[in-house]
């Protein structure tokens, strides 16, 4: 059974004690509700340390006044159970994370603006600051993320970057159900019948790689191909689906007025599509 900490006194103790072992620690934030993808980041990071530190934190300031914070899946049980074998589990509480008169924010001022920063307004603020926090707090040597949330993850790459942080920020790739689908806590929210719709996001994203592969660089040809599979389900309302380089995260740009001329660069790039499924957000996403 893994250790389970809840206060930040508690956990500084501990990792107190690794480093005083000379011990690698890397560290894996999760919001809980833990699936497959999850558990691959903590083979990742068990890969690169000694030691293995998971977060579990609903995070409240990641989350718009509209979204499900409320309604998010807790089932810290289950994960502690799934997480047997890590050495801490740290469940921290907001309370103690942000204390009356909290007033500071990292905000990253490029990155964040487009993609889910666009549709999410503050969004990534919070998931910045929590995770700097965490930083402070933990001082990982190694830290993990999904590749599922591709803009996060480029988001936290940049800041451990652009505010010289002495940690190694390492991307794993997406886990996906057996027909496709991205795993997300979220998914728990779909119906029968809305679940057996999602795996599109993925199909639409798979069929514009093949063109891709095939030669294609027209962006409108690819970004409407991607549409055409997830809109074959009426359900869907798509929010965006964008080519971005892989490296800075900027949108392949329109060179010129006439759309169906723009051409896919030979850098790597990379697909992100996010859409609603009824009330459910899905995004996704995939390189070329
Ligand atoms: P969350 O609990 O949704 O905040 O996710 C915690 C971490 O798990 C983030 O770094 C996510 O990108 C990562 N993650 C979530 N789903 C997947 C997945 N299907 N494959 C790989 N990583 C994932």
């Amino acid at each position: 059974m893994s250790k389970t900490l809840i206060s930040i006194a508690d956990l500084k103790r501990d990792i107190e004690s690794m480093r005083t072992a000379n011990e690698r620690v890397a560290f894996v934030p999760t919001m809980g509700a833990l699936h497959e993808g999850h558990l691959s980041l903590v083979k990742e990071a068990r890969n690169h340390a000694d030691r293995v530190v998971v977060s579990i934190f609903v995070n409240p300031l990641q989350f718009g006044p509209q979204e499900d914070f409320a309604k998010y899946p807790r089932t810290l049980k289950e994960d502690i159970a799934l997480l047997d074998g890590v050495d801490v589990i740290w469940a921290p509480n907001a309370a103690e994370l942000y204390p009356d008169h909290f007033q500071t924010n990292v905000t990253n001022r490029k990155m964040s603006s487009h993609l889910c920063g666009a549709a999410r307004p503050g969004h990534f603020d919070g998931v910045l600051t929590v995770v700097m926090k965490f930083f402070n707090i933990v001082q990982p040597d190694i830290a993990v993320f999904g590749k599922k949330d591709f803009q996060q993850f480029k988001l936290i790459e940049q800041m451990v970057k652009d505010l010289s942080l002495k940690i190694n920020v390492i991307g794993a790739p997406i886990v996906r159900e057996q027909d496709g689908l991205a795993m997300s806590s979220r998914n728990r929210y779909l119906s029968v019948d809305d679940r057996a719709d999602a795996t599109r996001i993925y199909q639409g994203l798979q069929k514009a790689k093949e063109l891709y592969k095939k030669g294609s660089r027209n962006k409108q040809e690819l970004v409407d191909t991607c549409r055409e599979v997830i809109v074959s389900s009426k359900k869907f309302a798509v929010e965006y689906i964008e080519i971005c380089d892989v490296n800075t995260l900027s949108i392949v740009e329109e060179k010129s007025t006439e759309k169906s001329t723009t051409q896919i660069p030979d850098e790597p790039v990379v697909m992100l599509v996010a859409a609603r499924l009824g009330q459910t957000r899905l995004i996704d996403n995939m390189e070329f």
